[in-house]
C-alpha cells in the first residue's frame, strides 16, 4: 500500500517464489488508467533488472569502503588498474546502490539473496491469457466492488474474501493498496490477491520511464518537485506487487513480510535511513532499487556526492542484459 502503513498485508504465508503467477487486469482500468498494462509490464521489467544485475555484480570490488575509488564519473573514466574487459563485464554500479538502499554490502550473501528472491519473483509474473482465473487482478473501480456487511467488507462475487475493516481507497490519503485473501479462504493456501489503484492515483496522469524516452532525469534527480520517481505508475505498481503474499516469508524471525515500514516508509530520502533489517522488509526500498536498477540502462546512475539528495549522473557504462529472457 502507498501511504497508510496499518493496511498493507493481511495475511502472511511463504510460498515458493518459483511459482508462476499470473495478473489481469479488470475493465474497470480500460479508460481511467489505459496505461496501467504497459506500467505493470515495465514494473516487472525493474524487477528483472535488478535481479539481471546482482547476478552480475563483482562482489570483489564493491565492499562499502570502496566507493570512491570504485566507482566511474560521469566522463565513464576506467580505474587503471582493470581491463576493459572486467570494466565491461563486472557491474560494480549495483553494488553500490545496493550498499545505499540495504544499508549492507554486496557481500552480504543473505541480504543480497533476500531482495533477489523478492524481485526474480515480481520478475517472473505473466499476464494471464488462457482465460482463466487470474493469481492477480489489477482494480480501478476505487474500491467500489466492496460491499459492506454486517461487520465486515466483501466482495458479492466471492463472498469469502473479507476485509477485516473499510477499503483502503475510502480512507484519505491511500493511493495505492494490495489485498491478499484471509485465512479462511478456500483460495488461502494458493496465489490469491487484488491490487486497486485509488482514484487519488489515477487522476494523477500517472506515468511510465517510457512515456519519459528523451527526458533527462538527472537534471532534477529523484526529490525534484515536478518530475520524480513518484511520477511513475510502474514505480507505485512495483511497491505493490512486493506486498503480494506470494513471496512473503520469514526474511527475519520477527516479521514475514515486506510491508511499509513506519516511520517515514516512503520517499528517498527516507528510505535510505533504514537500517539493514528494516530497509529489507520495507516495499519502497525495492521501488526505488528497482527502478533506479532500470535507469542504469539509460546510462544513469546515482552521484557519488549528492546521492543522498538523488542527485542522478550519467555514466557510459551500461549494465549487461540477459537476453534469454525477452
Ligand atoms: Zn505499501
Amino acid at each position: 500500500m502507498i501511504l497508510w502503513a496499518a493496511f498493507a498485508v493481511f495475511a502472511s504465508f511463504y510460498f515458493s517464489p518459483s511459482l508462476a503467477v499470473q495478473y489481469d487486469i479488470d475493465s474497470s482500468c480500460s479508460f481511467k488508467l489505459a496505461n496501467v498494462g504497459a506500467a505493470i509490464e515495465e514494473a516487472i521489467l525493474m524487477a528483472r533488472r535488478s535481479v539481471e544485475r546482482l547476478d552480475n555484480a563483482a562482489a570483489d570490488h564493491t565492499n562499502a569502503d570502496d566507493h570512491t575509488t570504485t566507482d566511474h564519473t560521469a566522463a565513464g573514466h576506467i580505474i587503471a588498474d582493470h581491463t576493459i574487459a572486467d570494466h565491461t563485464a563486472a557491474d560494480h554500479d549495483i553494488g553500490i546502490l545496493f550498499s545505499r538502499i540495504f544499508h549492507t554490502t554486496i557481500s552480504d550473501q543473505e541480504a543480497v539473496q533476500d531482495v533477489r528472491n523478492i524481485m526474480d519473483s515480481i520478475a517472473n509474473i505473466t499476464r494471464n491469457i488462457d482465460g482463466g482465473e487470474a493469481d492477480l487482478t489489477l482494480y480501478c473501480d476505487n474500491d467500489a466492488r466492496w460491499q459492506q456487511g454486517p461487520g465486515t467488507y466483501y466482495l458479492p462475487t466471492d463472498p469469502h474474501f473479507k476485509l477485516p475493516r473499510a477499503p483502503a481507497c475510502r480512507s484519505p490519503g491511500t493511493l495505492a493498496t494490495m489485498y491478499s485473501v484471509p485465512l479462511d479462504h478456500p483460495r488461502h493456501d494458493k496465489l490469491f490477491a487484488q491490487i486497486t489503484v485509488c482514484d487519488r492515483l489515477a487522476t494523477m496522469s500517472l506515468s511510465t520511464l517510457q512515456d519519459y524516452l528523451g527526458f533527462d532525469w538527472s537534471t532534477g534527480g529523484l526529490m525534484d518537485p515536478t518530475v520524480n520517481p513518484y511520477h511513475l505508475l510502474s514505480v507505485y505498481l512495483l511497491h505493490e506487487l512486493t506486498h503480494f503474499p506470494a513471496w512473503q516469508r520469514p526474511l527475519t524471525e520477527e516479521s514475514g513480510v515486506v510491508y511499509d515500514v513506519g516511520p517515514n516508509s516512503y520517499w528517498w530520502q527516507n528510505i535510505i535511513q533504514k537500517p539493514r533489517e528494516d530497509a529489507l522488509i520495507n516495499a519502497d526500498n525495492y521501488a526505488f532499487f528497482g527502478l533506479l536498477a532500470h535507469l542504469g540502462d539509460s546510462g544513469l546512475k546515482l552521484s557519488d556526492d549528492g546521492w543522498q539528495v538523488g542527485t542522478l549522473v550519467h555514466t557510459e557504462f551500461r549494465p549487461m542484459m540477459n537476453f534469454g529472457f525477452f
